[in-house]
């Protein structure tokens, strides 16, 4: 076993993904044949094939990668990303944390993810739909509405998640909506879909401050990021009554003490693109940011910006972490001395893959359903999970971090030893 890890599945996220697994199976004294069973991918494949640029003399070979890692508890869910330095190792990582984030939201789903080696902004719109398309040949015995259900990740979008439902109904021989999630809605995809990460980060700030017996009227919030995730967690914070005080994109950010109109900061963006000249409020960087005065901090743009040079500088009571790793694990335990109170990024931006569950349903039921329905079904899911791992943090005395993967481990474990061994 050991040495299929090191040949095939080499990379830093991977033995992070592991390591984080390995500290989690500790503390809970995890059976040790579970253990070592959830440490590897049940399934890995990997795939090349030919593809032919704009250019028609040119013939590239791509690799590609569809990762699932537990087939335990119905079928696997994840995202395919486009980008040039995807590989076996990260695409497993990924697929570890998704079955974890599915289990601590308690979603019928194992974990899993794919990837096409390639840089997606060098490719025209013809070329991505051929990668995309011969791609979901590839791996086309593999995924399926009962088996492994794909979404957007990095370098993908509604149109690629279109182009692969489309290819597959083409091979099947009758219109298969369930195959994919985060389609457009013309085919299929859930409304709210777009909305749901940032509004599930920002439903579970209510229990936490609550938690903290913390009054949110007037809360100061700061947000890092104003794309999917951001923009709809800073509307959500606004609508809750607190004050949303920063926002920022990669080029930086924009603050006012007195709070921000965040209608008019979203009207801004879609027009000029950027945050930048937005007026009434005074310019400052994304490393200020996460050090400014405020209550609530939502790092909802990239990993790592939480690092063990600036978590003492922290000033929020609570960091809702809508992006995927954003605290280092130095920085982590800095946090947790100061009491801090951080909602982890596996349970707090859960809502995405959420919603997406709803799609699935829905194009399998081939029921629709409304908006409302849909907010409340999310506020549901994720406010039974906070509750739930707040249990497991206070009995177990762990942070939210660990007792969040406590919770994930422990049902895919309770599922694995009930099934049993076959033969
Ligand atoms: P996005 O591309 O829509 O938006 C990213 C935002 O971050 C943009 O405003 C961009 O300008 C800004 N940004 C980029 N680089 C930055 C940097 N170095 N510093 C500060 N800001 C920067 O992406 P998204 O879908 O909103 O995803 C954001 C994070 O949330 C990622 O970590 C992603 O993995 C995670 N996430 C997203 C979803 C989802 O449903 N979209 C679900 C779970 C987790």
């Amino acid at each position: 076993m050991e040495s299929i890890t090191a040949l095939e599945l080499q990379s830093d996220m991977y033995r992070e993904a592991v390591a984080q697994f390995d500290r989690v199976a500790e503390v809970m004294h995890l059976d040790e044949n579970i253990r070592e069973r959830l440490r590897t991918p049940q399934r890995a494949l990997i795939v090349t094939f030919p593809f032919r640029r704009d250019e028609y003399s040119e013939v590239d070979t791509l690799f590609g990668y569809r990762v699932q890692h537990v087939l335990t508890m119905g079928p696997t869910k994840g995202g395919i990303r486009f980008a040039p330095d995807v590989g076996l190792g990260e695409v497993s990582a990924l697929a570890m944390l998704m079955t974890w984030k599915t289990a601590i939201v308690g979603l019928p789903f194992g974990g899993a993810k794919g990837g096409v080696r390639v840089d997606p902004l060098a490719l025209s719109r013809a070329e991505k739909q051929r990668v995309t398309r011969r791609y979901t040949v590839e791996v086309i015995n593999f995924i399926g509405p009962d088996r492994d259900i794909p979404a957007p990740d990095m370098g993908t979008d509604e149109q690629t998640m279109a182009w692969i439902m489309d290819t597959y109904s083409q091979h099947v021989g009758h219109a298969e909506p369930a195959v994919v999630t985060g389609k457009p809605p013309a085919l299929g995809g859930s409304v709210a879909r777009r909305e749901a990460t940032g509004r599930g980060v920002v439903s579970l700030i209510p229990p936490a401050a609550l938690h903290l017996s913390m009054d949110l009227q007037g809360a100061r919030v700061a947000v890092q990021g104003f794309g999917n995730v951001g923009r709809y967690a800073a509307i959500a914070a606004a609508e809750l009554g607190c004050s949303v005080v920063a926002v920022s994109d990669v080029k930086g950010g924009i603050y006012n003490p007195d709070g921000l109109e965040i209608g008019k900061v979203a009207k801004w963006v879609d027009t000029h693109g950027y945050l930048e000249g937005f007026p009434g409020a005074d310019p400052i960087s994304n490393e200020e940011l996460i050090t400014l005065p405020c209550e609530i901090l939502i790092p909802a743009a990239v990993a790592g910006v939480i690092h063990k040079d600036n978590a003492d500088q922290v000033q929020a009571k609570i960091i809702a972490e809508g992006a995927n790793g954003p605290t280092t694990m130095e920085a982590d335990a800095i946090l947790g001395e100061r009491g801090v109170f951080i909602i982890p990024d596996v349970l707090a931006n859960a809502g995405g893959v959420t919603v997406s569950y709803f799609e699935w349903v829905q194009d399998l039921q081939n029921y629709f359903w409304s908006e409302n329905e849909i907010v409340a079904r999310l506020r549901e899911i994720m406010g039974r999970a906070f509750d739930e791992v707040l249990a497991i943090s206070l009995k177990e005395k762990v942070d939210m971090r660990t007792a969040a993967m406590i919770k994930g481990v422990r049902r895919v474990a309770e599922a694995k030893l009930v099934r049993g061994v076959y033969p």
